[in-house]
């Protein structure tokens, strides 16, 4: 199986009364916390584990039974969360299809029915950077992130540009991907962003404690993404004042059941957050946005893709990352926001010959 980094893992299960669930997970080799804590994973790496110890959970088994299935796969496999997900995620469009409900409503209800979108700057040149980010606010959305923490001047400077530009009513975002090497360089840094009005900084450096020392030190919010994974990484992050949001994922918890989980420790210790994700297609975007409407914390614009066909596909940016998907309807931007899927399950169909156009391996 070709396995080229990006690659994301679909995967199709059917109950005998014909049903069928979709999930996805859009594992990465170089993504997980500080010190290995967590390491990355591919798609095949999530295939393996899939056919050697998780399908063999879920044969069998009610779509329903999701709280036992995610104990018996942690049972015989630790770690391997992304694996998880995608058969978490399909269990979950399976048990909505099963009671003609949305996953929100499985996870316990809907606070909103739209998830504002926050329009996510790649690494690239300033003067592109600032052009896209016009246009995606042309477009309608309300929040800019920037990928950040290559170079502090460069960092810096496209965060002054974009507030020139966009004025003062735009929420921009700094993302650094722990691209800071000392917590007083990413201090630094932060706080002359703070002279542009950012949001918050993101993930500056990757150690916790590292996180708190910036933290201490900035006005702005500090955001944890990739120290953020589980209930207890949120209790470390509360005891060392080390952040007070973060990103949280359907992904990196094991799927839809434990990100709850991950919600609910987290509204405890009086924390909000985001809903983040890896630039899903539909299927996965379809899980992070039934999350966002599910978690009563998850009220901040979120990196949720716009995930649009070819044949529906204009040219637009905004929420825009791919020029086709494998879903049957494309998504849309309203105003600023993406709308949560309503039908049962997902809400979303696959297109199963755009699966098949795409794929680079079959099971
Ligand atoms: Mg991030």
């Amino acid at each position: 199986m070709d396995d080229p980094i990006g690659s994301h893992l679909i995967v199709k299960l059917e109950t005998d009364d014909g049903l069928v669930g979709w999930g996805e997970t859009p594992p990465t080799p170089t993504w997980g916390g500080a010190h290995m804590k967590y390491y990355g994973e591919t798609a095949r790496t999530a295939n393996d584990m899939i056919e050697d110890y998780f399908a063999s959970i879920v044969e069998g088994q009610s779509p329903l039974d999701i709280g036992p299935i995610h104990d018996e796969m942690d049972s015989v496999a630790k770690g391997h969360p992304y694996a998880k997900a995608a058969i978490d995620i399909a269990l979950h469009d399976l048990a909505g299809k099963r009671v003609d409900e949305p996953v929100h409503d499985l996870l316990g209800g809907s606070y909103r029915d739209r998830i504002p979108v926050a329009h996510s700057l790649g690494i690239m040149d300033n003067d592109r950077a600032v052009a896209e980010a016009e246009q995606a606010v042309e477009e309608g959305v309300e929040t800019i992130k920037v990928k950040a923490g290559l170079d502090a001047e460069r960092d810096v400077d496209l965060i002054r540009r974009l507030r020139e530009t966009l004025g003062p009513d735009i929420a921009i975002r700094v993302d650094a991907n722990e691209g800071y090497e000392l917590p007083s360089e990413a201090a630094r840094i932060t706080r002359q962003m703070e002279e542009y009005d950012i949001a918050y900084m993101e993930q500056p450096v990757d150690d916790t404690r590292q996180m708190a020392k910036v933290a201490e030190n900035v006005e702005k919010p500090i955001m944890a993404d990739e120290g953020a994974w589980t209930p207890q990484d949120i209790l470390d992050l509360d005891r060392h004042d080390a952040a007070e949001i973060f990103s949280l994922y359907v992904t990196k918890p094991g799927g839809l059941h434990r990100a709850k989980e991950v919600g609910v420790v987290a509204e405890a210790v009086g924390m909000r957050c985001d809903i983040g994700g890896s630039i899903e297609m539909g299927v996965g975007n379809a899980a992070n946005l039934h999350l966002g409407a599910a978690v009563p914390i998850a009220g901040m614009a979120s990196v949720s893709p716009v995930n649009v066909r070819a044949e529906d596909y204009d040219d637009q940016v905004a929420g825009i990352y791919y020029e086709d998907d494998i879903v049957a309807e494309s998504f849309t931007l309203e105003g600023p926001d993406v709308l949560v899927p309503e039908g049962p399950g997902l809400g979303v169909e696959v297109d199963e010959e755009k699966l098949e156009q795409y794929s680079i391996d079959q099971h």
